[in-house]
């Protein structure tokens, strides 16, 4: 049972205090106190763990400061809006905020290669006044003999890049726990100049341990990928392991599915699910146009697959857009033949724009007194 309070009450008043004194009155239960980040406001949620089945809601909701008492569902305990009775939540980091009403797009390379890449990709993404990019260092290779990523050793200067060009924000996929520490070692001895958010790739979506490592570290935020080859379901549960860690500061984001029927395109595109996936859980929603197209392929009307598949992602309410790009493709070592050039990044910012755009007017529209969906 969750108790949701008033906005802006504070999670250690008085009040919130009678309301956890009456809850711990019930026996076997335990509470949990939750400061939530909301679109808008800043929310206070109180958590009632135990034999909550017996408990009625009526003496919470008498409280003046309570806003509702919402039952959980089975499912999706952490990150669900459970039957629609809690709103979606936000967090914020390195100042930039993330929600299901938020856009950011996520430009960046798919692999450190070299230095002088890291500063064209992220000098290019500075001279349009975006902040927030993509990088790996550690890749998960589908062959052991392909390029494995620079790892720890590229850390300390792909941050001093990112700090120098005002990036605030890098996503960088693990593949295993220590690189939790390494990522965060490297953070603290260059002073912090940016930040990173962790992603966990489609291949690790079910590597249990490594989501429970993931999410008992609250200090990075997480963007968990889909599992390519698992229900929606079962990519939400997978993803309730990082939640119930304890880390709550999620992105879940879409990047197609692995099977034949994607063909001529790497992976099934499942921007369909942004809206699913907004419904049934309180997370921001990402897209990766990169991974799911996997190439380069350009449609009559003149525009790249990537950029109608973004489109589409971008119609449908996404939140934040994972896009690969290289100063030199050719040369990439990982994902070259995907990858945007540096001269298309202010071609994509304005498609996007336009298809944001015409997503709030949509909104705007249902909104109104004339709404009919
Ligand atoms: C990536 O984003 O670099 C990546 C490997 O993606 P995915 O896990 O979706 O294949
Ligand atoms: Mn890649």
């Amino acid at each position: 049972m969750i108790i949701v309070m008033k906005a802006d009450v504070p999670s250690d008043s008085p009040e919130v205090r009678r309301v956890i004194d009456l809850a711990q009155n019930f026996p076997g239960v335990t509470t949990e106190l939750h400061q939530i980040q909301g679109a808008t406001r800043s929310l206070t949620e109180i958590y009632l763990l135990g034999p909550t089945g017996v408990i009625p809601t009526q003496p919470f909701e008498e409280f003046e400061c309570v806003e509702k008492v919402v039952r959980i569902t089975e499912k999706f305990r952490s990150i669900g809006r459970h039957g629609g009775g809690l709103e979606a939540v936000g967090f914020e980091y390195k100042g930039v905020q993330f929600s299901q009403d938020s856009f950011h797009l996520f430009p960046g390379l798919c692999a450190v290669d070299s230095p002088e890449n890291v500063d064209a990709m992220f000098a290019a993404l500075a001279q349009h006044g975006i902040v927030t990019s993509r990088a790996g260092a550690y890749k998960p290779r589908t062959s052991p003999y392909d390029f494995q990523g620079r790892g720890a050793a590229c850390l300390p200067s792909l941050f001093d890049t990112a700090g120098k060009h005002g990036i605030r924000i890098i996503s960088m996929e693990v593949t295993h726990e220590s690189h939790l520490d390494e990522i965060q070692e490297a953070l603290a001895a260059a002073g912090h100049p940016t930040g990173v958010i962790v992603q966990i790739g489609t291949r690790n979506a079910q590597n249990f341990e490594l989501l429970k490592a993931v999410g008992q570290q609250t200090e990075l935020p997480v963007l968990f990928k889909r599992g390519m080859g698992i229900t929606l379901e079962e990519s939400l549960n997978a993803c309730e392991y990082v939640a119930s860690g304890g880390n709550r500061r999620i992105l879940f984001c879409l990047r197609g599915m692995k099977t034949q029927l994607g063909e001529p395109h790497r992976n099934l595109v499942d921007f369909a699910h942004v809206p699913v996936v907004k419904r049934l859980t309180r997370l921001p929603v990402c897209i990766d146009p990169s991974h799911s197209v996997g190439s380069r392929t350009r449609a009559p009307d003149g525009l790249l697959d990537v950029f109608h598949i973004t489109a589409q992602g971008v119609i449908a309410g996404a939140n934040a857009v994972l896009v690969d790009f290289h100063p030199r493709p050719e040369e990439a070592l990982c994902d070259g033949p995907q990858a945007l050039l540096l001269e298309e990044l202010p071609r994509l910012i304005e498609d996007v724009r336009i298809v944001r755009e015409a997503y709030q007017a949509r909104i705007e529209r249902v909104a109104g007194p004339a709404a009919d969906g």
